[in-house]
């Protein structure tokens, strides 16, 4: 599917996957943040992802702006610590900078840069401080890279799912240096990220989405 828009059903579709994989891998989820901080990382993302699953109607009219501004309030009152926090604010600061039906790639990447800046916001992590910026930065760089070029939203978002990954990848070699984790310093070495293993399985199942006819 090369597609040129994204619309109300693709964000549904594109939530339901989310939903499905996060659920699929809370457990990872939690155990990562068990060796770095509480342990409740994979309950936090199974709430936050069953709001998003179940707020797209197919019936209730819905502009894009009010999905985005629903999602932002939905996951911030998961009142799950940091992860939540941060995600509802970077959906919820999509929401400003979308237009009301479709979306094209340019629009998404738009959209993406607003959500990184609100949470830019809310913490001073960078890449390379072992916190979910280290998989979020390079998916939004890769989807503004992909509508430079011109590229559709499924390959920009198969970008951006590549880019997550290997982002969330690198934080196994990194010294926490935020959130719960900045506490135990060295010892976090040798594990992946809990919240940018997250954003990686979010921007690959957003991916996922727009590359098969799977129903969720
Ligand atoms: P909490 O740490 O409050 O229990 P979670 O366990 O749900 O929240 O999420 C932990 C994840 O949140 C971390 O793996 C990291 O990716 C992210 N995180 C925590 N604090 C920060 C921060 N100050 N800046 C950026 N990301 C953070
Ligand atoms: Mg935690």
């Amino acid at each position: 599917m090369t597609q040129k828009y994204i619309d109300k059903t693709d964000l549904a579709r594109m939530f339901a996957a989310v939903a499905h994989h996060i659920k699929e891998k809370s457990e990872l989820l939690s155990q990562l943040d068990c060796i770095s901080g509480d342990g409740d990382h994979g309950i936090t993302m199974m709430r936050a992802a069953t709001q998003l699953a179940s707020l797209i109607s197919p019936t209730i009219q819905q502009s894009l702006p009010t999905i985005f501004k629903d999602a932002g309030w939905r996951i911030l009152d998961v009142d799950g610590g940091a992860s939540s926090a941060l995600l509802g604010t970077f959906f919820g600061g999509m929401a400003g900078s979308v237009p009301n039906e479709t979306m094209d790639c340019n629009d998404l990447a738009c959209a993406l840069e607003a959500g990184l800046m609100a949470v830019s916001r809310q913490t001073k992590a960078l890449p390379g401080d072992k916190t979910m910026m280290d998989a979020l930065v390079p998916a939004v760089n890769a989807v503004r890279i992909a509508a430079e070029a011109g590229r559709s939203i499924s390959t920009a978002l198969r970008e951006a799912a590549t880019a997550a990954e290997a982002g969330a990848k690198s934080t196994e070699d990194q010294v926490a240096r935020y959130g719960r984790a900045r506490l135990l310093g060295a010892r976090t070495r040798g594990h992946a990220d809990a919240g940018a293993t997250s954003i990686a399985i979010i921007f690959t199942s957003f991916s996922e989405a727009f590359s098969n006819e799977r129903n969720y």
